[in-house]
């Protein structure tokens, strides 16, 4: 591996100042996505900014108004384990614990987590194959090619690639809100606009600046979803990351849906809401197969599936029929 230097900012301020200073450095926390890829050499920054230690970045608060706070720094394991979390949110706990390894969630943060890069194979090889999102303008090698684990929403030419974060998505179902600290303050971005689409520049995932640092993500009081589940289908049952996955809270009335909120991850290179398919869901019963059915459908008249990734439509919507099912089942 490249040689790198380590410094230690002593506050939130001075570290979002010393990566604009240096805007080549790269924030670490609990190293397991940044290492791997500056292994790789798919990024190789000269200098880490180590964050851990920064203050007040690590908790688990209620708010004010009844939301709770994850700090970024926060550890996946422990944010998997807390009772409030496991109470309100069980769609956040099952999302952590179907993620990585113990070992890995007992390092990794919770900001860390929703910046991880794609796993899209072209662009972790060492060898640097065609890759807009590691080399712009080099090709996308995925488009033609080995592309059974890619997107079937929202991709362009330039990139098929997926967000690998299970977390991520049960924060966009969450209607969560990214905390940033900027150079001119604190502020916050809603989790739907904080991933992006390709477009034609797939070597940005995200809207934050370079030199921004995440301190928190915020989840609204009202999305409190004890009626929650994420169900996630992989390759193998442990360790491994999605084909699809969804993540589904829902309120019933009288035995039929009132509301729903879902979000897709594998298939898209942002998580994914279903906002058609929330809105022809609410009145069916959980036992209407064919309304439910019809009604998942309609958020994939727009999918387009590479050569090799069909299968991900139908795979898809029975994903999310089974997830509806199991959240609305919890009492
Ligand atoms: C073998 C393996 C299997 C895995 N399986 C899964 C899985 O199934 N599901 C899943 O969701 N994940 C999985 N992961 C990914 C893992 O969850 C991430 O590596 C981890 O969450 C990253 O957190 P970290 O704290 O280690 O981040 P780091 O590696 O420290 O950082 C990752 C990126 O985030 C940036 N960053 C970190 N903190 C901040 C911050 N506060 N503000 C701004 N930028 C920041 C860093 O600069 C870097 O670019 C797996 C990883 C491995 C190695
Ligand atoms: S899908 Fe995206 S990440 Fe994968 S090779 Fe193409 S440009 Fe690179």
């Amino acid at each position: 591996m490249h040689p790198f230097v380590i410094a230690t900012p002593a506050n939130r301020v001075d570290a979002v100042a010393m990566h604009w200073l240096d805007p080549a450095a790269a924030f670490i926390a609990g190293g397991t996505d940044l290492i791997g890829l500056m292994k790789d050499r798919v990024t190789t920054p000269a200098r880490l900014l180590d964050i851990n230690a920064l203050p007040s970045m690590a908790g688990i608060e209620t708010l004010p108004d009844g939301g709770l706070r994850l700090g970024a720094l926060a550890r996946m394991s422990d944010v998997a384990a807390d009772p409030q979390v496991r109470r309100r949110f069980p769609v956040i706990a099952e999302a952590l614990l179907l993620s990585a390894s113990g070992q890995l969630r007992n390092m990794a943060s919770i900001g860390g987590n929703i910046m991880q890069r794609t796993r899209c194979a072209y662009f972790r090889d060492a060898d640097a194959p065609p890759c807009n999102k590691r080399q712009p303008g080099s090709g996308c090698s995925a488009l033609h090619g080995l592309n059974r684990n890619h997107a079937i929403f929202g991709w362009s030419d330039t990139c098929v690639a997926v967000n690998p974060s299970d977390l991520a998505v049960a924060l966009a179902a969450l209607d969560a809100t990214v905390r940033v600290q900027g150079r001119r303050g604190e502020y916050g971005i809603p989790f739907a606009d904080f991933h992006v689409v390709p477009g034609d520049t797939p070597e940005h995932d995200t809207v934050l600046g370079s030199d921004e640092l995440i301190t928190a993500v915020d989840i609204p009081a009202e999305a409190d979803a004890p009626a929650s589940h994420y169900l996630k289908v992989r390759d193998r049952q442990s360790y491994e990351f999605a084909i699809v996955s969804v993540a589904a809270t829902v309120r019933l009335k009288r035995r039929r849906i009132a509301s729903a909120r879902l979000a897709m991850g594998g298939v898209a290179h942002k998580p994914w809401r279903l906002f058609a398919a929330e809105q022809a869901l609410p009145g069916l019963a959980l036992s209407d197969n064919e309304g439910l059915r019809e009604a998942i459908g309609r958020s994939f008249v727009d999918a387009k599936p590479l050569a090799r990734n069909a299968f991900k439509v139908e795979l898809a919507q029975r994903a999310v029929l089974r997830a509806l099912r199991t959240a609305g089942a919890r009492p």
